[in-house]
Parts: C-alpha cells; structure tokens; sequence
C-alpha cells in the first residue's frame, strides 16, 4: 500500500466555524416545527475517521409524532395559496444561495466530496427550490369532451397527502431538495429521513426552510438507525399515502414490497451502472473531459456515474492514454481542502468495495494503467483508476462500482456497442459520444435507460425529468412531471 501525501487535517479548525459548523447541526429531531435533542448516531468525517458530531436514533414513537405533526399541518397547507407556497420555497432558494459556501463546506466534511463538488451540488439543489417556486403556480388539469361527445371529463390534481421522503448519502442537499420542493409545492406535508452517514447538512437546509416561513409540521426530520423498521410503520399508518425514496435497488425492492402490504404510491430512484459509449468518430478531447465528469463528478459516488466505458477499437487505445493522463493527475485530499480533486469514500465498506471489484478484474486480465490498489490512510480513500481489458463478465461490469474506477472494454461495432450497454439488470442513465448525431440518436434510442447523455457527460438539471427504466426505479423527479408524482389525479363526470 502506497501513503498518501499531504496533510489532511490541515483545514479542520477553519472549516468548522459558523453554519458550517456541525455541532450547530446536530441539536435535535425536528417534528412539528420544534427541536428535540438527543444522540445515538455518531457522524463521521471520511478523510480523517474522526467523529464530528452526534445526531438523535429517532424510535417508531418518535416517526408517528412525526406523522401526527404533518397530518395536524396537512388541511392548512393543502388550502395555502398556490402563490403563498411559490413564495416560501423561493426565499428558501434565496436563502440556501446566501448559505452556499457554508452548506457547501458542510456537505465536504460530513461527505468528503471535493468542495468543488459541493459547491455544484448547493447549486443544483437550491435550484430545486426556484423551478418548483415556479412549478406551484403553474399546476394545471384537463377537460376533455368523451368520444361520443355526450359528456364531459373534468380532470383535477390533488395534494397526494403524507409523504415520507426517504434520502442517499450521495449528495445530502440535492436528494432531499429533489423531493421536498415538488412535495411542497404540490401542497403535501412530509417527513424527509436522510442517510445517517450525512444528516447533518438536511438539519441545515431544514433551519433555513424554517426561516422561509415553512410552517410547523410541514416538514419533519429524523435521523434513525434503525430505518427498516421505522419505515415500515409510517408505511403501515393510512395517513400516510406516499414514499419517495432514493437509494439502492437492493433497499428500494425492499421497500416496495413493504409498501404493498398498504398500497402506498412510490417513487423510486434507485442504481444505476451506466455506459459510457466512444465511437471512432468521436471528439476524443470532448470525450475525455465528458468521462472526467461523468466518472469524477463526486469522486465517482453518483448514480449517473459511468460505471462501464465502452471504446470503439480505432479510438480505444488514445482513449485509454488520454484519460489516464487526467486521472493520474488528480489530486486527492479530504473534500475541505480546496485544492482537493477528489476526496475519500464514505465508509471503509465502500473501499473494499471498489477494492474487491478491481482484485477481481486483475485477477482476471485486466490492467491498472494508474491506480489499483487502495491507499493506506486513517481517511477512506481510494485513488482514481483506470483499467484496460476488463472481462465483459467481470462483476465490476455488473455491480455499482461508485468510486473513482474507469473500467475500459473494447468493441467493434454499433450492435455490439448496444448489447454490451443492455447486459444489466439497470437503466438509469447512458453517454453516447459521437460526431454523427444520427448514429449517436440512433444508439441513445437502443439503450434501455431513462436518461441518455449525447456528447455531454452530465445529464442532472432540475427542469429535466430525472430517473430511471428496468430495475433503476419507477417514476421521474424534476422537471414538468416531478410535482404529478405528489398528486392524485382526481376525475369529475360533469354533466353541464
Ligand atoms: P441505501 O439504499 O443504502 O440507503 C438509502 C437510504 O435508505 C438511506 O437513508 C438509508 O438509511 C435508508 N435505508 C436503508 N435501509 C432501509 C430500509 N430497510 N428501510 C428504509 N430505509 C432504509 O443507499 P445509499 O448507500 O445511501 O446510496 C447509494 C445508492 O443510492 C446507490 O445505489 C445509488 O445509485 C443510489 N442513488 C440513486 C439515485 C437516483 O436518482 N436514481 C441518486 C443517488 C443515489
């Protein structure tokens, strides 16, 4: 094992201060607009495995005062003006733009993303706020005449009701944004349970809804350790009428199966293992630095991130040497360090992860043209990776890599190119790189994903509808139709 450079906690004492500071962030479940205080759950920094701060282990009691508390605020928020509600989530918007560099740092110590990379998830979630500020306003419904032109269909949408949102560790502001702004814009009370390896920038984002003007009960927080069983209560109470859940499909089919026994309406955003498709006739240098985005963005610990790099023979080999050459030049560090270019993992489980996937492919034939082989370090890292001649059939073809690894596979034609991206249980996201735009259409319109990438190597954007086909997840988060998913559409016969 190879040490890593540099020193790590040099900007520990700094970073801490202000609403940066976790210990301001780690006061209490928020239920009913109050705090209550408690511990149980240690947050952990990755780049050092130190503990930062300890939030409350939330109980089954506490989850159903936290839907008394959104059931007590429900009637009075579905009645609020669509105008009224525009008006809180936009000075939300406002007030997380004030606050971005401290959430930013935030979510670089608790998650160990580069800063860069926070900076750009602040954005994208606050984001979130702004495009269903102006979502509320605009809900519509549809009138049709019955083909036989003897009646009329009236069709309205209502406020789903109660919905549990539940969150990844990924990116701790713009999963829960993704969900509380259609849900609230929609006129729906909720309770958000983020991930216990990063709860502490949503109890930040919370504090600055409050100042927004959310009112008591609209939205609760709570951390637990214990979400299987927590869940499956909320889910059992038939006040509550929704799931939103982001995560892994393992977790996701778990839940679903859990929310059958009550009929409760999912939204699923689960895994993903996306291709990433070079044709000989590509850009190379817009392919390079659209598989640095697509691979690096968050250190490699995102959904959309490309897990299999599919290169066409005549451009695989300047492929291959390009992209090492970025890679190798990174620089790693914790996430706080502003010089850091991609920062640790989130657990030492998802290092010996990546470390078993890339053994395995060596194992097998493939070669580590730069990386390979974790670091030693109190921090979780592991460096960035490339390997050539990875078996098709290796796992790491198979299972979320969700590190810093680019695993190489050669191919020779456009069929081929297609079956190789199809060979997975998953369909979230896929880049195609070409400069033939019919070629490229043509190949985004064979691969079963929901969202496809042509010439550009990040897809996310809040007025995009957001999510994925097969086992990936069911329904979409963003754009137009993200708020649909917190309506009931409601059908009036209407004689006049
Ligand atoms: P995870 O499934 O382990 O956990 C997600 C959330 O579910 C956490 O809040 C966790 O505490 C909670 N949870 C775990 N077990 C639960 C249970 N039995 N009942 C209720 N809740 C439970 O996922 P993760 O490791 O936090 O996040 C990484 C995964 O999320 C990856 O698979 C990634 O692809 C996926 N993800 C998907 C999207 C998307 O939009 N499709 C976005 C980000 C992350």
């Amino acid at each position: 094992m190879k040490p890593i450079e540099g020193d790590f906690e040099m900007t520990l004492d700094t970073a801490f201060t202000g609403y940066a500071d976790p210990a301001l962030h780690a006061e209490g479940l928020y239920i009913g607009g109050k705090w209550e205080a408690g511990t149980g759950i240690p947050v952990t920094d990755p780049s050092t495995g130190k503990t930062l701060a300890e939030v409350p282990d939330a109980s089954i009691e506490d989850a159903m005062r936290a839907v008394d508390a959104a059931e007590a605020a429900a009637a009075g928020w579905r009645r609020t003006p669509p105008r009224q509600r525009s008006e809180i989530l936009r000075r939300w918007f406002t007030l997380m733009t004030d606050h971005a560099e401290e959430l930013a740092l935030l979510i670089s110590i608790e998650n160990g993303k580069a800063l860069a990379d926070a900076r750009g998830e602040v954005a994208y979630a606050a984001e979130f706020f702004r495009w269903y500020a102006e979502e509320a306003t605009r809900i519509g419904g549809e009138f049709r005449h019955t083909p036989s032109g003897a009646h009329n269909i009236l069709v309205d949408h209502e406020p789903i009701g109660i919905a549990v949102l539940i969150t990844p560790w990924n990116f701790p502001a713009a999963m829960a944004t993704r969900k509380i702004g259609p849900a609230l814009a929609a006129g729906c009370t909720v309770i958000l349970k983020p991930a216990s390896e990063t709860p502490l920038t949503a109890y930040a984002m919370v504090r600055l809804g409050a100042e927004a003007g959310v009112p008591p009960g609209v939205l609760n927080v709570l951390t637990t350790s214990n979400p299987g069983p927590v869940t499956a209560a909320m889910l059992a109470d038939p006040r509550v009428r929704k799931l939103s859940f982001t995560g892994s499909t393992g977790v996701g089919r778990t839940l679903l199966a859990e929310a059958a026994k009550t009929v409760v309406n999912c939204s699923m955003e689960l895994g993903g293992n996306a291709p990433f498709v070079v044709f000989d006739d590509a850009d190379l240098s817009a392919a390079i630095d659209g598989a640095m985005v697509a691979k690096m963005r968050n250190g490699g610990e995102a959904c959309t991130a490309a897990n299999r790099f599919y290169v066409q023979s005549g451009i695989h080999d300047a492929f291959v040497e390009g992209l090492t050459q970025r890679m190798a030049a990174l620089k790693l560090g914790a996430g706080y360090d502003p010089d850091t270019q991609c920062g640790p993992m989130i657990t030492t489980k998802a290092v010996d992860k990546i470390d078993r996937l890339v053994s395995e492919a060596k194992d097998r034939g493939a070669r580590a043209t730069t990386g390979g082989a974790p670091l030693d370090s109190s921090g979780y890292y592991y460096p960035p990776t490339v390997l050539e001649n990875v078996p098709t059939d290796a796992s790491l073809a198979h299972e979320e890599i969700f590190g810093p690894v680019a695993a190489i596979y050669r191919f020779e034609t456009e069929e081929e190119a297609i079956r190789l991206a199809n060979a997975t249980e998953y369909g979230l996201a896929a880049y195609v790189y070409s400069r033939d735009i019919m070629r490229a259409m043509h190949v985004g319109r064979g691969i079963e994903t929901g969202m496809v990438g042509i010439n550009r190597g990040l897809m996310s954007d809040p007025a995009a509808p957001f999510g994925g086909a097969k086992q990936s997840g069911l329904g979409r988060e963003g754009g137009v139709t993200g708020i649909l998913e917190f309506m009931e559409p409601k059908y009036f016969a209407v004689e006049f």
